[in-house]
């Protein structure tokens, strides 16, 4: 509701929403304009304590105009768990996981999903595809089957077990490609030349982002509209530090919160770190990471799209970027689980030992409230274990 346009992120190039649209012509990402003036007269802070327990609770701040389009499986609104033994243990008296292992088909990918979706069926669209390393298939699937559209996901063969298993049960035409991620993304532009399918990768469309970006609406919500100082991502394309970054500004212009911003931090794992790697050189685009290996498969993404924009909001937000390695990320997933009753997706787990470095150098102290994102459940990654 109250979308004026889709404007380009890197050039002045302005889009009408009303249709269906890609990437801009330059070749970069789509955003979502509004006008927020209108969104603040229907919705303020106050009057969110009635909402729907869902995304949904922010409609006024998402795209789609006709309810009865709206494709829901109960995404979002996910729990702010307090951490207070690893919060004690590692010497912060505000350590929070902001637990998107809650989400329908277990992982925060559902947001995008719902909101892409969505869009998809009020656009007209008849069948969508993505490439997927693992949880954006399964969501994927999962929310073309609620809406009735043909879904074509194409995985490579190590994909998670779980995630092609589940992609298959909710009805999607699943191909397994011997390949990368990027031969799966190949396969797709082959399908939508052809036969016209609507590719809804990550940020090649401009409405996922719009569906994660309520991550950043309901962290400021579950602080009072008082943001956190520290944010721990761990990042793959970056939808998710974008979409946020993307939401506090939207509610800065609503008078919803004043202009601090938390500290974001993008964790990567060693074998794949494009951004870290970019960040620390002091660039605006990262390298392609040429033989990209990691146990968390969402972090597997060599070359990101949206590398420009992520950049941006790290130093923007004054943050930063870190790697860890795998087995750091494997004994933090058991020793998360073990101390707080969270069984976190490896790339979730991520974000702890990239934590206990921030606190080594001094960046993050011991009065920080301090938010680290579980994107996922363990449960996807179960032969990790075995
Ligand atoms: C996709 C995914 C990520 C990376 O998310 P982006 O917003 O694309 O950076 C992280 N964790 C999990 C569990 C994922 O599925
Ligand atoms: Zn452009």
């Amino acid at each position: 509701m109250h979308v004026t346009q889709l404007r380009c992120s890197a050039c002045p190039r302005r889009y009408s929403a009303r249709e269906l649209h890609h990437l801009c012509e330059c070749g970069k990402p789509l955003l979502v304009d509004y006008d927020l003036r209108a969104a603040a007269s229907r919705l303020t802070p106050g009057g969110l304590a009635g909402g729907e327990k869902s995304l949904w609770r922010y409609r006024e701040l998402l795209p789609v105009e006709d309810a009865g389009n709206i494709v829901t499986l109960g995404e979002g609104f996910t729990p702010l768990l307090e951490l207070r033994r690893l919060g004690g243990n590692l010497g912060l008296g505000n350590l929070y996981l902001k637990d998107e292992s809650a989400n329908p088909t277990g992982s925060f990918k559902a947001r995008g999903m719902a909101v892409a979706v969505s869009m998809a069926l009020e656009l007209g669209v008849r069948a969508l595809a993505v490439p997927s390393a693992g949880n954006a298939g399964g969501a994927l699937a999962a929310y073309a089957a609620s809406a009735g559209i043909e879904a074509h996901i194409f995985m490579p063969l190590d994909v998670p077990v779980a995630n092609r298993i589940e992609s298959m049960q909710y009805g999607a035409r699943v191909t397994l490609v011997d390949g990368l991620i990027t031969d799966c993304a190949r396969a797709v532009r082959e399908g939508v030349e052809r036969f016209g399918w609507h590719d809804v990768s990550t940020l090649k469309e401009p409405y996922r982002l719009e569906g994660k970006k309520t991550m950043g609406y309901e962290l400021a919500e579950q602080f009072q509209f008082r943001l956190p100082e520290v944010v721990l991502y761990p990042t793959g394309g970056g939808t998710g530090l974008i979409g946020m970054w993307k939401a506090f500004d939207e509610m800065e212009q609503m008078g919803w919160i004043d202009e601090r911003r938390p500290r974001m931090y993008t964790v990567q794992a060693e074998g794949c770190a494009p951004i870290v790697r970019a960040f620390e050189a002091q660039r605006q685009e990262a390298d392609e990471v040429v033989g990209a290996h990691t146990v968390a498969a969402g972090l597997r993404v060599p070359r990101a799209i949206g590398d420009f924009l992520m950049l941006e909001v790290l130093r923007g937000s004054r943050g930063g970027a870190v790697a860890v390695r795998d087995d750091e990320i494997l004994a933090a997933v058991t020793e998360i689980a073990a101390a707080e009753g969270v069984f976190a997706a490896p790339e979730g787990a991520a974000c702890l030992p990239a934590l206990r470095r921030l606190i080594q150098t001094g960046t993050v102290r011991a009065d920080d409230r301090v938010v680290m994102f579980n994107t996922g459940s363990g449960f996807k990654y179960l032969e990790l274990f075995t």
